[in-house]
């Protein structure tokens, strides 16, 4: 069972205004509600019964009259559990109430069988719930497209890495564990993450590029992750790049996947590993280094594309495949420019240091905001 208390409407709308700022001083709470001095008094004495916030004293600044009282949230009130699942392995994490990651682990995945599958997530679940107070909601994300059933939850429409189709993991997962279980595709759930507690922190609009096996796209707008009529927003994988005759698997020539994908890049550079291809390209050997200059090419087409549609007031480059964009920032930056819209700015982008664990912390984080 959840920990997690029940409600209110108001409460929770004071508790998410405080959870996505960390702390907020009470004039500043009281003015963005709309609610009264008394009213605001009543919800965070309550939200503080419950154990979810407490004041702390803000020291005054120099020469200004009594100090403001904060309203913070208390870390240690809950824990999340996440989950991230890839075709050979299962990532985990567990996060508290301030999206701190308290615990990463990983394992490898022997069989991809669904039944199996869930009995892991279930196993582990179980044993860091033994070990991790307070667990009040679990997230699961994987690469793949996920849609909401009005009867059946979150289901998986199809996972290429996990060979899955239409698998109603939500209920499964909650069927195993008996907890609350948030599904999303992996790279909006790492969107919410770095939206609420990471690089994205202070955007109301960002984009989150992440590369790796794939190139997956999450889209916050006005606060609002873009979740799509049928949970397919953000496929940027297969836009034209402009010139080239490479072939992606899809048999589209020049397309992103063609260049940018970690299959993509090992194929263009003749290399067995991701590793290998990135030193032979530090080193200047030409077919590694064109490869890894054509998916900064790639990216850089993705990135333009992503300004002239949303006009995102951040993007975030993160991923396994981060050294696409940190190799030759010159190419991505004109390849921006040089597809930018005339009346467009080029934006500003944050490449993010990447943890395999990174994936785990964003589905742990989806399960808060699921909950909150
Ligand atoms: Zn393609």
């Amino acid at each position: 069972m959840s920990t997690w208390p029940e409600l209110r409407e108001a409460q929770r709308v004071i508790l998410l205004d405080v959870l996505i700022h960390g702390s907020r001083s009470r004039a500043e709470l009281a003015r963005r509600s709309g609610l009264s001095r008394a009213s605001l008094s009543r919800l965070t004495r309550e939200l503080g019964d419950l154990g979810l916030v407490r004041e702390a004293a803000a020291a005054p600044a120099e020469g200004r009259g009594r100090p403001s009282d904060t309203i913070q949230i208390v870390p240690e009130a809950a824990a999340f559990l996440g989950f991230k699942l890839t075709g050979d392995a299962l990532y985990a994490a567990v996060v508290d109430l301030g999206g701190a990651v308290l615990h990463a682990e990983g394992e490898p995945l022997v069989t991809r069988e669904v039944a199996d599958v869930v009995a892991v997530i279930a196993r582990t679940a179980d044993r860091l719930r033994a070990r991790f107070a307070r667990v009040a909601a679990m997230g699961v994300c994987l690469a793949g497209d996920v849609r909401r059933d009005a009867g059946a939850g979150a289901v998986v429409v199809g996972s290429d890495f996990l060979g899955w189709h239409e698998v109603p993991i939500e209920q499964l997962v909650m069927r195993a564990t008996g907890l609350p279980v948030a599904v999303s595709n992996d790279v909006q759930a790492l969107t919410s993450a770095h939206h609420w507690f990471g690089a994205g922190v202070g955007a109301s609009s960002l984009a989150v590029i992440g590369l790796g096996a794939g190139i997956g796209c999450g889209i916050v707008v006005g606060d609002h992750a873009v979740a799509g009529a049928k949970g397919h927003p953000g496929k940027v994988g297969h836009l034209p790049v402009g010139r080239g005759a490479a072939r992606c698997d899809a048999g589209h020539a020049g397309c992103v996947s063609a260049y940018v994908t970690v299959a993509a890049i090992l194929r263009n550079a003749g290399t067995a590993s991701f590793w290998e291809a990135l030193e032979n390209a530090r080193a200047g050997e030409p077919a590694a280094e064109r490869a890894f200059r054509d998916a900064a090419e790639a990216l850089g087409a993705v990135i333009a594309a992503l300004v002239n549609l949303v006009d995102p007031e951040r993007i975030i480059v993160t991923g396994e495949g981060l050294a696409v964009a940190e190799l030759h920032p010159d190419v991505v930056e004109l390849a921006v420019r040089s597809r930018l819209d005339p009346a467009s700015e080029a934006p500003q982008v944050t490449l993010q240091p990447f943890a395999f664990t990174d994936y785990a912390w964003g589905a742990a984080v989806t399960a808060m905001t699921a909950l909150v």
